[in-house]
């Protein structure tokens, strides 16, 4: 086995409840993953604080100054958890990354198992909860909600996997050709593609401190997870086009046959023709422009077309 560098990336906004408790528990699992020569002695913690408001940075400082195994990157504001980990994993030099809250609801003791999975050769490991029995039932629903939505507009999500996964140096550098600002890494990942497997871990509940995840910025999230991902509601624009169009022409022949057979008042079958028919054709027309929009969309994101993952006989 090689002794690869580990860094642990822990986005933190106002954690200073927990904070304590993760450093503690994360440098102990350091020490036994390190004995078992699993990571090399120079792995790093890395907390990167995401302008928080609390005492998260000074425990985090004080940490850093006592050992050079904590390191901290600050962003200068509330970037969101997504912009922190990039920052992390971006700016840290490893070989193998692992990126998990600072709550520690993803079973940290996990973590062994991940590196055991890259040293088996995966280059991702997906860390995915058993249950979801210490979420709250509003969480549950909309967690099956939004997969079930996401899966039927074709987007590949691996079903009850958060933010806790490992990704080696190479599935990083592929990362970093993804320049979409809008980031929701759940999407991103496995269109890297590469050799990946999951680990299986039961959720716990945050030791301390509160969610900061409102219902409103799960649907934020949820948002940029559709629309970075799917041009799937410009389409249904385009179809919802079609269809007012179909029924516009059969309202017009009824109309017709209405004013030919003196069934309907003055006046009638003109507004209802042209009514109905430049409605069609309004929303038609802009299923079209969505249409354009769309490629344009997916020209601006300039995702890589393709990762080579070996070559042989290549000159
Ligand atoms: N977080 C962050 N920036 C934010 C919101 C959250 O860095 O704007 C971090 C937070 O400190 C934690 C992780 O993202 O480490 C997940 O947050 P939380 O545990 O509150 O989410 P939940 O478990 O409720 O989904
Ligand atoms: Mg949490």
């Amino acid at each position: 086995m090689r002794p690869d560098k580990l860094a642990i990336i822990i986005p933190c906004f106002n954690e200073e409840e927990v904070i304590s408790y993760t450093i503690d528990e994360l440098d102990i699992l350091m020490d036994i993953m390190i004995d078992e020569g699993l990571i090399s002695a120079a792995s790093q913690i890395c907390f990167v604080d995401d302008g928080s408001k609390d005492k998260t940075l000074d425990i985090i400082e004080k940490t850093c100054q006592n050992n050079t195994r904590f390191s901290l990157i600050k962003l200068s504001n509330n970037f969101g958890q997504q912009n922190a980990m990039i920052a992390g994993m971006f700016n840290v030099n490893a070989d193998i990354y692992v990126t998990i809250d600072a709550d520690l609801q993803d079973d940290h003791m996990t973590i062994t198992d991940m590196v055991q999975k890259y040293h088996d050769g995966c280059e991702i490991v997906y860390g995915v909860r058993n249950k979801r029995e210490t979420d709250t039932f509003i969480k549950k629903i909309t967690a099956i909600l939004f997969y079930k939505l996401m899966n039927k507009i074709g987007v590949k999500l691996i079903y009850n996997h958060s933010e806790f996964r490992l990704l080696s140096r190479i599935a990083v550098e592929k990362l970093k050709t993804y320049r979409e600002k809008n980031i929701f890494l759940r999407g991103i990942i496995p269109l890297i593609g590469l050799k990946s497997d999951c680990v299986y871990y039961d959720r716990l509940l945050r030791p301390a401190g509160k969610s900061k995840y409102s219902v409103l910025k799960l649907f934020s999230v949820a948002w940029t997870g559709i629309t970075s991902f799917s041009t799937f509601p410009l389409r249904l624009i385009t179809l919802t086009g079609l269809l007012t169009f179909l029924i516009s022409i059969v309202i017009i022949i009824y109309s017709l046959f209405s004013f030919y057979t003196h069934k309907s008042i003055k006046g009638w079958t003109s507004i209802i023709m042209t009514a109905s028919f430049f409605s069609g054709m309004i929303i038609l027309s802009l299923g079209i422009i969505g249409e354009y929009i769309a490629k344009v969309f997916i020209e601006v994101k300039n995702r890589p077309l393709y990762h080579i993952e070996k070559t042989l006989n290549i000159k």
